[in-house]
């Protein structure tokens, strides 16, 4: 199967409200072409000075996520032209983005990374943290950062259940706070479990390995 193949059977599939985010972390800049001339216009990173070299060298129209973990010293790397940041996970990175985003004079879209696995391993606020922080009015103190969403990652297990116990918890939190706090995007669901996060409201999937094929890191 071609790239532009393994794009179109997720374009003709997905509900209208979710939003694909092509995850081309590793991959040469070809195989990002080729995702682009098949129509796909968003593109998902983890690592800030990759997705900068691949803004440097692809078409304008694109619209760049991070998705990874971001180190606060390298965020003015990505401010001049990221399109969204998936995984704010601590009031430090908050503080930076505000920062570099006034400085460049645009407001940048976030999302908050909620820690939803069982495992230790994995990023993201605790779910407690994120509550508070969308209660509080603390927000406010970051202009130029607007908190559009969540986005969260399931543990890695066969066990359907687990996944769909976890996606509901983060699907929970979202429709608590969609309405008061403007959220527009759940950012929620993989190649591997993309169908159950769909049946727990995400409104945007991030899927490398299913688009690209498997990353040799
Ligand atoms: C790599 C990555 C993905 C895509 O994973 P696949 O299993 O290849 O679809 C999605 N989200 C995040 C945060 C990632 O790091």
């Amino acid at each position: 199967m071609s790239i532009a193949n393994n794009l179109q059977h997720f374009l003709d599939k997905l509900p209208s409200h979710v939003d694909l985010v092509a995850v081309s972390k590793t991959k040469p800049l070809e195989d990002l072409q080729e995702a682009y001339d098949a129509g796909q216009r968003i593109f998902g990173e983890n690592k800030i000075q990759e997705m900068a070299g691949k803004w440097e060298a692809l078409p304008k129209d694109i619209q760049w996520h991070m998705i990874g973990h971001v180190q606060t010293n390298k965020v003015k790397y990505m401010i001049p032209f990221v399109s969204l940041i998936h995984s704010v996970d601590r009031i430090k990175l908050l503080k930076e983005i505000e920062k570099q985003a006034k400085a460049h004079d645009r407001i940048v879209d976030v999302l908050l990374q909620v820690k939803i696995a069982r495992e230790e391993t994995k990023y993201g606020m605790p779910l407690q943290e994120a509550t508070a922080l969308l209660s509080g009015d603390e927000l406010q103190n970051f202009p130029h950062v607007r908190v559009v969403g969540l986005m969260g990652m399931a543990s890695f297990t066969d066990e359907p259940e687990q996944v769909a116990a976890e996606f509901a918890m983060l699907e929970g939190l979202y429709e608590r706070f969609r309405e008061s706090k403007n959220l527009n995007t759940l950012s929620m669901g993989m190649s591997g479990d993309y169908k159950i996060a769909i049946a727990h409201g995400s409104t945007m999937i991030r899927v490398g390995s299913a688009i690209f094929g498997a990353r040799n890191y």
